[in-house]
C-alpha cells in the first residue's frame, strides 16, 4: 500500500491533526523546522530526533529538514502520542523527559529506567497510530510500522544495556 501527499493535502492533514491537538489536549504550539535550528532550540536533543514534545511549554516541534511529508506526519502523530500519554497518566511520565533525570540517553543509569523508556516510546508509537485512524489520516501500517520499528532499534541500540 503506498500513501501519496501533495503539498496541499500535507497542510490540510498537518492543521487537522495541529487543530486537534490544541481543541483537546491545550497544544500552544506546533513548529516545523529544520534540524539545526530544532537543535538550537533544545538541550535535550540527540542527533537522532525527528521530534520532540515539551510538556512544561506544551511545544512540539518536528524535524522538517530533508524529510518526505508523510516522515513529518508520522513523527507530528508519535509526538502527539507522548502529549496523550502524559495526558492519560498511562505511567509516571517523568523518566528521560523531566529535567531532574537524565539530558541525555547515556546519563540513562538502571535498566529499569531503560525499560520505562522503551515503554514511553511503545506508547507513544500506539497512542500516534490511534490518532492516525481516529483523525482519518489513514498512513498505513506498513509505512508507519517503519519509522516506529526503526526509532525503537536506534532507541535500544543507544541505550546499552548492561
Ligand atoms: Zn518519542
Amino acid at each position: 500500500m503506498s500513501y501519496r501527499l501533495s503539498s496541499k493535502k500535507f497542510a490540510r492533514v498537518k492543521e487537522k491533526i495541529i487543530s486537534y491537538m490544541k481543541i483537546n489536549y491545550n497544544i500552544k504550539k506546533v513548529t516545523f523546522l529544520d534540524y539545526d535550528s530544532l537543535k538550537k532550540d533544545s538541550d535535550r536533543i540527540d542527533s537522532e530526533s525527528d521530534g520532540i514534545y515539551y510538556p512544561d511549554t506544551r511545544k512540539i516541534y518536528v524535524r522538517a529538514e530533508d524529510r518526505s511529508y508523510v516522515e513529518q506526519l508520522i513523527t507530528l502523530l508519535h509526538e502527539c502520542g507522548h502529549v496523550v500519554t502524559i495526558s492519560n497518566n498511562a505511567h509516571n511520565y517523568h523518566i528521560y523527559y523531566s529535567n531532574s533525570f537524565a539530558k541525555d540517553i547515556k546519563e540513562i543509569k538502571s535498566n529499569n529506567s531503560r525499560i520505562d523508556l522503551i515503554r514511553e516510546e511503545i506508547v507513544a508509537w500506539e497512542e500516534g497510530f490511534k490518532l492516525n485512524k481516529e483523525l482519518r489520516v489513514n498512513i498505513p501500517w506498513n509505512i508507519y510500522g517503519v519509522e516506529y520499528r526503526g526509532s525503537m532499534i536506534t532507541l535500544i541500540e543507544s541505550l546499552n544495556f548492561k
